[in-house]
């Protein structure tokens, strides 16, 4: 299963590329220098073009004002 992952090589260059997990190393795209994979933290992509976050946000504030509605209709 091919996953993506950040190489760097010594020149500092960084790379997205996808790879299986097991892969440590690939050639640098821009130097040709051997790169390394960065363990990174798992990183939240927020894509500011289909503006899916700010869909899912939309729809967090519609369930919490219809939870909302239902509370003070209990409550009358
Ligand atoms: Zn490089």
């Amino acid at each position: 299963m091919a996953l993506l992952f950040d190489f760097q090589c010594s020149e500092g260059h960084t790379t997205e590329s996808l790879r299986s997990s097991d892969t440590k190393f690939i050639v640098c795209p821009s130097c040709g220098k051997t790169a390394k994979k960065i363990v990174s933290p798992i990183r939240v992509h927020i894509d500011p073009i289909n503006g899916s976050s700010w869909k899912a946000s939309r729809k967090w504030a519609k369930q919490r004002e219809q939870r909302v509605q239902q509370e003070r209709k209990e409550n009358s």
